[in-house]
């Protein structure tokens, strides 16, 4: 399988058997939600983790989400309350409720949040669910009247959305710092950042890890507006992209969130970042075993749009069949990825640029395609040729072999690439890769595959970049 699975764990899965069950069925990296646990409680499972991985001999990637400033309204008097459609009600700061009147009242103790919210600005509450209107600035930054587009029901502590309205929140919150620290030391691989909205926001990470003396993979949660409209200069940054499209759906209008998830994958193809879709995949799968027509569609496409990984939520954290929703993913691949590489008719070409590691990379899959060779395998330090291979979307799965356990597991992010820690006594990069294929049962006697390994001339310094490639006969 080409396309990795990211599986959520809970109180459903968090369990040696489940998990095992799960990679066996394609699951490559796990995600601890820290919206819901912190480092203690996840201690136990990455320990779990680690041992399950020795014991399939599989690398697996324990990927950590920050909850970031997820904004929620306070109490709500007489909740649930229903909203009629027209429906008025006060938006405001708490001490402003006095000044609401008769209108019900709806507290949001973020000033930051109201600066500037003016008439005609949409608000959504109750997670998307009811959306409203600003018909009236009662008092400038504080208190607001806010209509009803659509009836519905509103409770307390629910998440409120500014769809589109730029503010100054950053991602990272003090919790998150906090989660960020702890779960580091107990061993994450990779960290989802929420909510991110500028590329500052993934250099304050980065920083933040650099003052902790480790530096993890970064994935940026695409879940604003602002993040969508600054992807470009994010991606310079991060080293992967989840489109993240639970708040998505809520900041952007849901009907452009599918083309929104196109544009964000190939973007990421382009700039040999990984990308993960996420969220709602095969909800209904929560309480049955099958999902939808809708959901099974849904997969499927995100596959053909040339998504690395598929993300399940709670289908695998609290769900009652966490085995059967990651086998269901795995079995769309099965027809998915074949169609998607017959309808390619040969690897992607890169853009027009300088670039010879990448046009490198790009002979090595045409030569793969042409010899029929069974596999590509790439000796990469940083991780880069890899990446370089898997963003021309090659049939032949991508065998990345590097020293490196820290690039093992980033490299699980990537689509067709199956990474493998090697040991350092071959001097020879290609030594080691012709080592591998020699030693591996995926490779038949008499039957070719194509290495690509960069290694320094003598005598040459820094930078250098991938230089060999070769057809190598079993
Ligand atoms: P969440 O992120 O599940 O942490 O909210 C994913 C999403 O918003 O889609
Ligand atoms: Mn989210």
């Amino acid at each position: 399988m080409h396309t990795k699975i990211v599986a959520t764990l809970g109180p459903a899965s968090s369990n040696y058997e489940t998990m095992r069950a799960m990679v066996e069925y394609g699951v490559r990296i796990f995600r601890l939600n820290f919206s819901h646990a912190n480092a203690a409680a996840f201690d136990p499972i990455v320990k779990d983790i680690r041992r399950l991985e020795s014991h399939l001999g599989l690398p697996l990637t324990v990927m950590g989400d920050l909850c970031g400033p997820k904004v929620r309204i306070g109490e709500v008097a007489g909740s649930p309350l229903s909203v009629r459609k027209d429906q008025r009600l006060a938006l405001g700061l708490p001490d402003e409720r006095d000044e609401a009147g008769d209108l019900p009242f709806v507290n949001l103790d973020m000033p930051e949040l109201l600066q500037g919210l003016s008439v005609g600005m949409p608000v959504s509450l109750s997670d998307g669910m009811l959306q409203f209107d600003v018909v009236e600035v009662r008092e400038a930054n504080k208190l607001f009247v806010i209509q009803s587009r659509n009836s519905g029901v509103l409770t307390s502590k629910k998440g409120i959305a500014f769809p589109g309205k730029f503010h100054p929140l950053p991602a990272l919150t003090a919790k998150d710092r906090r989660d960020l620290h702890e779960g580091m030391d107990i061993g994450l691989d990779a960290v989802a950042m929420s909510f991110v909205q500028t590329i500052a926001d993934i250099r304050d990470i980065r920083q933040e890890m650099a003052a902790h003396g480790r530096s993890i993979p970064v994935v940026a949660k695409i879940e604003r507006q602002n993040a969508v409209d600054n992807l470009e200069s994010i991606l310079s940054l991060t080293d992967a992209v989840m489109v993240a499209r639970g708040d998505l759906g809520l900041e952007c209008p849901l009907s452009a969130v599918p083309v929104i998830q196109k544009r964000i994958i190939r973007a990421c193809r382009h700039a040999q970042k990984a990308v993960i879709v996420a969220t709602q995949m095969l909800l209904s799968m929560v309480n049955n075993p099958l999902p939808t027509r809708a959901e099974a569609a849904d997969v499927a496409n995100a596959m053909l749009d040339g998504a690395d990984c598929v993300m399940l939520s709670e289908e695998t954290a609290m769900g009652s069949y966490p085995v059967e929703s990651v086998k269901f993913m795995s079995e769309i691949a099965k027809n998915a990825e074949p169609y998607y590489i017959e309808r390619m008719k040969g690897p992607f070409a890169p853009k027009l640029e300088k670039n010879p590691a990448k046009y490198l990379a790009y002979a090595a899959c045409l030569l793969a395609q042409n010899a029929e060779s069974e596999g590509l395998v790439v000796h990469t330090e940083s991780g880069t040729t890899a990446r370089f291979l898997s963003s021309r979307r090659p049939e032949q799965i991508i065998h990345a072999l590097t020293p490196d356990p820290q690039v093992v597991r980033h490299l699980n992010f990537f689509w067709g690439v199956e990474p493998r820690q090697v040991g350092t006594t071959l001097e020879s990069h290609v030594q080691r890769a012709e080592k591998y294929i020699h030693d591996s049962p995926q490779f038949t006697p008499g039957k070719s595959a194509i290495i690509l390994a960069g290694q320094l001339t003598p005598g040459q310094v820094e930078p250098h970049t991938t230089n060999e490639l070769k057809v190598y006969y079993k």
